[in-house]
């Protein structure tokens, strides 16, 4: 018997996290203290697709999708192994969203966390588009149409952050963090720790400083994802803080 996993959002911030022990140890630590996964599921902020596609479920090269970072960052590898089984049982979970097959390799939302999460890539991995679409509860009910896959020990894992404007990253050491960030982080915070899934999916309406915190939302529309996935249990914040003065770091665990 697969123990039951929870679902998972973590702040994957810059790039250069792949290569920062320290900013990475919080994640390590978290990987320590979660059961050990049959397999992840992971939805990232950088790829959107309709129909819903499916990646490669064979190791293949990552995908390196940003410019300007240090040659080492193009050096990275995680060679986790592909879940062909995992792609099945998405494709029959979801057989109303009729997901395709493909075979695009992972993106860095994906793998500058995991090198942390599980730096000895031996857990099978399989990642999933989010639906190219502005309805937030579209990606709340297809968390929830995942669900059971937790009961078989896979681990839904959302990766985005929770505020992200990359107009307003403040690069210098100790860099203050402004009011917007910190009231937007609060209020996904408050709504998630009394599970108000509601007030959640209606953020574009009811968040503050929505423009300022989430100007394309991209980075937070994985979170919803996560949140339908794990609706039914406690909601803990095992990683917070911030980077680069706005962005939040904060790690939501579902169940
Ligand atoms: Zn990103």
């Amino acid at each position: 018997m697969a123990e039951r996993m929870p679902s998972l959002f973590v702040g994957h911030g810059a790039p250069l996290l792949a290569l920062d022990a320290s900013l990475g140890e919080p994640l390590r630590r978290l990987g320590e203290e979660l059961p050990r996964p049959r397999g992840i599921l992971a939805v990232s902020a950088h790829w959107e697709d309709s129909p819903l596609t499916l990646g490669t479920t064979e190791p293949r090269e990552l995908i390196y999708d940003f410019s300007g970072f240090p040659e080492a960052l193009y050096r990275v590898r995680y060679p986790a192994p592909g879940a062909p089984w995992l792609a099945d049982r998405v494709i029959g979970l979801l057989k109303d969203r009729a997901p395709m097959r493909s075979q695009r390799g992972l993106d860095h939302g994906v793998w500058t966390p995991l090198l942390h999460l599980y730096p000895t890539a031996d857990v099978p991995l399989l990642q999933i588009s989010m639906p190219r679409s502005d309805s937030s509860s579209e990606l709340f009910e297809l968390g929830r149409a995942l669900a059971p896959l937790r009961d078989e020990g896979v681990l839904i894992l959302g990766t985005g952050n929770v505020t992200h404007n990359l107009r307003k990253l403040d690069w210098q050491e100790d860099a203050a963090t402004p009011q917007w960030a910190k009231e937007f982080d609060l209020w996904i915070a408050d709504v998630l720790a009394r599970r108000d899934w509601a007030a959640l999916v209606e953020y574009p309406r009811r968040a503050p400083h929505l423009a300022l915190a989430q100007p394309t939302d991209d980075h937070l529309r994985p979170l919803l994802v996560a949140a339908g996935a794990g609706s039914d249990g406690p909601v803990s914040f095992p990683i917070v803080g911030w980077e680069y003065g706005s962005l939040s770091r904060r790690s939501v665990q579902f169940g």
